[in-house]
């Protein structure tokens, strides 16, 4: 095949793009213009036609999934040319990258070799736990906003001692407990997420042999959502470049939307600035949306007053207006957008290119329960993950202490769980040497007890932990990663303490964790991982997996997400819920205009995610709370083109006034008495194969049964379709 078809399949622009002579570009363009597309021909391009060796390359994209996506098709367009090998490769997100890095230099990072990183949970956790140690008020200092102070100092490069606090006592208490609970991350060889970013540029920074070595090797970076890059990961960028790196970055102003969370659109204008003859590409051809959907994202974003401008067309179908439907009340609009999905079914589309979008999870629950009713199976993106479920998390702290026993995060979490009869006061004895002396609990533990500083019964537990805890470690050094893991389980004591906690909820903890078993069985172990153990390669998969949304792993299923994690995605049919003013644009935003900007590109964002056809819904009455508000509906929808949107109006039907404890009584979720399933029956599914059932939802035709199927993974199915085979 001739590689000049490698240009087929993209307009004018994109070629130039793609094809440009080596150099900095900054692509910037709208919504569904292409851009993923774009980087993705690119790289392919470079290793095809400049015959840039693959190693040489870094792409860097917003999830861990976008950039298994990414890698699998730059090899699926170079297959038809030769036998590309990508290993050398790095593709990957800000923190997948920056934790490579640490992980092959982590001396030069002042970490210790079985470092772990801290999710945002354990971190909060880390952070009240240090707070009350040091008498922290919780009211006036709350450990969230410690968490939030934290982060978004280490966003902006700055250490504690970096920080000017103008003598402001308030900030002087931040800063402290900035200090603090960043003393005992270093001791305890804890690295959180925004600390990944800040250590991977301090290394670089500091160590100029390595700098130099990655500055050679990755001569040409390629950056996907650049809009959404923070500070740091633009000094790391510019850092990594150096004098010679070409860059490409794409992205979209009007899709800005983490500014919240420190990322500053400004990056575009610095890196005009910074680098050198950066040559501008714009693509204002969209090819996702109708032209009924585009107009109104035109129009809508429009209103923002800070734009770098442009206006996409297509040249595509006008296809329906976009629909606007006034719901009663959220029961309403629940069972409005249910029975939409059916229809969207009965005319042939598929359930998996449908999806529901909303600003805040709290608003998902009640269309959960109406998808239920309706049989309509449905994944919730960024729910309660697997990893983050407590008997998880137990079971990892465990693994965790094994490979590193200065983990203080894990060793608070599993050193009275099960119980062992430590109280409070122990443990306070504990934390109170780790602050004086500056170590560990672990250590601090071998201190008070040799040093007989504790009562015998608290010694003689804690002693008994400690010969846990080196037992375990020794028995397993020698198994492979799912025996070692189902042994820790089982010779803890988690097991029996789960297993006599009553009812379906022990039995499903249980379940989950032997499915752990599974997730350790079928774990492969990255190819960048290769020089760590099994186990840490392991852990680490769990908690960046613990910080991204889940995939969609159920068959055909409708897609429920938050309005920020739909970014870069697309679906035919799209739903946008709860478009009243108050919720969206949130209520924090109604008064400050900079953040009213950023809800308006969130919506832009919703709405470019549609293809074929948008419905937007708004209730005029909605439980929030336990309390039911009227509300009005979003300002956002007053501002779509009038020629393109159309209300709905139910055919035939008088508005549905819903008479809220008729609905109620008929609700879901509760006791499943009628059904003839059980929580650990085991069934047989055509496709699927074997499992056992690990939850039940719903009642009679509405039973959910959640089966952890043996290789397949969890799945909901919904009982009467899913043709289950009693064994
Ligand atoms: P977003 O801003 O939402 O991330 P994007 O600019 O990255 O969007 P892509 O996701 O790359 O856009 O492309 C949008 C859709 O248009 C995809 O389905 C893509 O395959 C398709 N597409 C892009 N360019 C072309 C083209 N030249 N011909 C046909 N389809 C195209
Ligand atoms: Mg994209």
């Amino acid at each position: 095949m001739d590689i000049s078809e490698l240009l087929n399949g993209l307009n004018d622009r994109q070629r130039e793009a793609v094809s440009a002579p080596l150099g900095n570009y900054l692509v910037l363009a709208g919504a569904g213009s292409g851009k993923t597309r774009v980087l993705t021909y690119r790289i392919a391009w470079l290793i095809a036609v400049e015959n840039i060796s693959e190693s040489s390359i870094m792409a860097v994209t917003f999830t861990n999934k976008a950039a298994a996506e990414m890698r699998h098709r730059i090899e699926s367009t170079l297959a038809q040319y030769s036998q590309p090998n990508l290993f050398g490769m790095w593709v990957g997100t800000f923190h997948s990258i920056a934790h490579r890095l640490l992980r092959s230099h982590y001396l030069d990072a002042k970490l210790p070799q079985d470092f772990q990183i801290l999710d945002s949970e354990d971190q909060l956790r880390l952070v009240k736990r240090l707070m009350k140690l040091h008498h922290y008020d919780e009211h006036n200092f709350p450990p969230k906003q410690a968490c939030w102070y934290i982060n978004h100092k280490k966003e902006e490069g700055l250490r504690p001692n970096q920080i000017e606090h103008y003598n402001d006592p308030q900030e002087k208490q931040w800063v402290r407990i900035y200090q603090i609970y960043q003393d005992v991350c270093d001791r305890s060889g804890l690295v959180d997420f925004s600390e990944l970013l800040l250590r991977a540029y301090k290394l670089l920074e500091s160590k100029p042999v390595i700098l130099q070595r990655y500055q050679q090797r990755f001569q040409h970076i390629l950056i996907d959502e650049f809009q959404d890059t923070n500070k740091i990961q633009y000094a790391w960028i510019k850092l990594l470049a150096g004098d010679s790196a070409k860059l490409m970055i794409v992205g979209d102003d009007d899709q800005s939307i983490y500014g919240w969370r420190g990322a500053k659109v400004e990056n575009i204008h610095h890196f005009l600035q910074d680098f050198q003859k950066v040559k501008k590409i714009i693509l204002e051809q969209n090819y996702r949306s109708t032209e009924n959907i585009l107009q109104s994202a035109n129009q809508l974003i429009a209103n923002n007053e800070k734009r770098l401008g442009k206006n996409l067309w297509t040249a595509g179908e006008k296809g329906e207006p976009v629909e606007i439907y006034a719901a009663f009340n959220e029961l309403d609009e629940a069972l409005f957008v249910a029975s939409q999905i059916n229809l969207w079914l009965d005319e042939g589309g598929k359930l998996d290119d449908c999806a529901i979008l909303y600003r805040s999870n709290r608003l998902s629950r009640v269309i959960e329960d109406a998808l239920i009713r309706s049989n309509i199976p449905y994944r919730i993106y960024g729910g309660l993950r697997f990893f983050e479920r407590q008997e998880i998390k137990d079971a990892l702290a465990y693994l965790r202490l094994i490979a590193n026993r200065q983990d203080d995060a894990a060793f608070e979490r599993i050193v009275n769980t099960p119980l062992r009869g430590l109280g409070e006061r122990t443990l306070d004895v504990l934390r109170t040497l780790t602050r004086e002396r500056q170590i560990t609990l672990w250590q601090a533990t071998q201190l008070a007890i040799n040093e007989n500083m504790l009562a015998s019964r608290a010694a003689t537990a804690l002693f008994r932990f400690i010969e846990l805890i080196n037992s375990l470690e020794q028995d397993t050094s020698e198994m492979p990663l799912f025996a070692q893991t189902d042994f820790v389980i089982k010779h803890s004591g988690l097991y029996q303490m789960y297993q006599q906690e009553k009812g379906e909820k022990g039995e499903v903890r249980i379940e989950n964790l032997e499915e752990l078993v599974t997730a350790a069985k079928e774990f492969v172990k990255p190819t960048d991982a290769e020089d760590m153990s099994d186990l840490t390669a392991f852990l680490t998969h769990a908690s960046l997996e613990a910080g991204e949304e889940q995939a969609s792993v159920h068959e055909s299923s409708v897609q429920m997400m938050t309005l920020h994690s739909a970014k870069g995605l697309e679906f035919d049919r799209v739903f946008i819920i709860g478009m009243e003013d108050g919720i969206f644009p949130s209520f924090q935003s109604l008064e400050i205009p900079q953040q009213l900007e950023e809800e308006r590109r969130l919506a832009y964002v919703g709405i470019t995610r549609a293809k074929k056809k948008l419905t937007l819904c708004y209730a005029e009455n909605r439980r929030l709370y336990a309390k039911e508000e009227k509300h009005f509906p979003s300002r956002f929808i007053a501002e779509l083109p009038e020629a393109n949107i159309q209300a709905v109006r139910l055919r035939g039907t008088v508005r549905r006034a819903y008479n809220r404890s008729a609905v109620s009584t008929n609700r879901l979720f509760i006791e499943n008495e009628l059904s003839d399933w059980k929580v650990g029956q085991k069934v047989k599914h055509a496709k699927f194969g074997t499992g056992t059932i690990i939850n039940i939802e719903g009642s009679e035709n509405n039973t959910r049964l959640q089966i952890a199927f043996q290789g397949q993974g969890i799945k909901w199915l919904i009982a009467s379709l899913a043709k289950l085979e009693k064994l």
